[in-house]
């Protein structure tokens, strides 16, 4: 690991000015993506500012829904009595992601940020590609690209965001709130994102040296029935092929009166499509609407050599985790 300096500001108004005079800086939170990619190479920060010391670690009611801090631990949200109790698809979706001893220590605001799972990416000793090196090509594209997305790539890019618990709090319509020296400003999670483009080192739509501090959940509806479903190689400690996380608001004539579905596995970004909402609107809850959005979720897609099986895991994905949320309890 390259030597770098080390600052534990205990104020967010005194970490984001550091980070904003120093470019080269980097926030640590718990540090289980980023520390690894030092080790490898892949990142280099000159200056870690470590924020493990501010104030943004308490998971508070608010508005009928909640506010999560950004250095929230993933088990602890995930077992929080109010966040099972109204959000059952986000619990699950982070206990799905992991080891354990990962989710004691991973905070919320890393978890957002956490970055792709591409081989290539990881490895240093290939020198294309456009995410560890701008301009140096992609050696995934004619490589070996089974976990590589299907939705919104480029020739830049075909990797895919890896996260879990970002895919549920899509789904949830949930807000991440950030802070810079100019101020405070709220995005929803399914804007934070960015598709690859001509520019696949440029993950999310943070400015230089702005810091994630907290989650919104808005309130959750009554009739509220959710469902997270991860389809990996092996059943613990593995990304997903695809995801699927569902939320469907019924009313007592099975009519879905709210829906909101995101992909995780398929895409640089929680893969959500308006129009596959709006589909399943007053419709009736049953296969045939299912269906119809799942053709709307994975219109435009564009398999690679070794991950043509993803289109069709994905639609059948959608339809089950739909099924399964229409028939969970309310
Ligand atoms: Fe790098 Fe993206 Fe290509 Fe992977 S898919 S090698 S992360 S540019």
């Amino acid at each position: 690991m390259r030597p770098f300096a080390y600052s534990r500001p205990t104020t967010i108004v005194d970490a984001v000015a550091i980070q904003h005079r120093d470019a080269a800086a980097k926030y640590l939170g718990a540090g289980t993506n980023l520390i690894d990619l030092m080790k490898m190479g892949v990142e280099r920060p000159e200056h870690l500012v470590d924020i493990t010391h501010l104030p943004m670690s308490k998971i508070e009611e608010r508005n009928g829904g909640f506010r999560v801090g950004a250095l929230v631990r993933n088990s602890e949200l995930a077992i929080h009595p109010g966040i099972r109790r109204q959000y059952p698809v986000l619990s699950h979706a982070i206990l799905s992601g992991a080891s354990p001893q990962i989710r004691n220590m991973a905070t919320t605001g890393g978890n957002l940020l956490q970055r792709t799972r591409c081989f290539y990416f990881y490895d240093p000793t290939y020198a294309a590609c456009n995410k560890r090196t701008p301009g140096s090509g992609c050696a995934a594209l004619e490589g070996s690209n089974r976990i590589h997305a299907i939705l919104g790539a480029s020739e830049k890019c075909i990797a895919t965001y890896p996260g879990d618990m970002a895919v549920a709090l899509t789904a949830l319509d949930a807000q991440v709130i950030l802070r810079s020296p100019a101020g405070e400003r709220t995005l929803p999670l399914s804007r934070f994102y960015r598709l690859p483009g001509d520019t696949p080192h440029i993950e999310t739509e943070l400015l230089p040296g702005e810091l994630i501090t907290a989650v919104d959940l808005p309130a959750a509806s009554a009739g509220r029935r959710s469902y997270y479903l991860k389809v990996r190689d092996r059943n613990s400690y593995a990304f997903a092929l695809v995801s699927v996380a569902a939320v469907l608001d019924i009313d007592s004539g099975n009519r879905i009166r709210e829906a909101r579905v995101a992909l995780g596995g398929v895409a640089h970004m929680p893969w959500s499509v308006p129009e596959a909402n709006d589909s399943l609107r007053n419709q009736t809850a049953d296969d045939s609407a299912f269906h119809r959005a799942a053709e709307i979720l994975i219109r435009g897609a564009q398999p690679r050599r070794d991950n043509s099986f993803k289109v069709e895991l994905a639609r059948r994905a959608v339809v089950r985790a739909l099924r399964a949320a229409t028939n969970r309890p309310v």
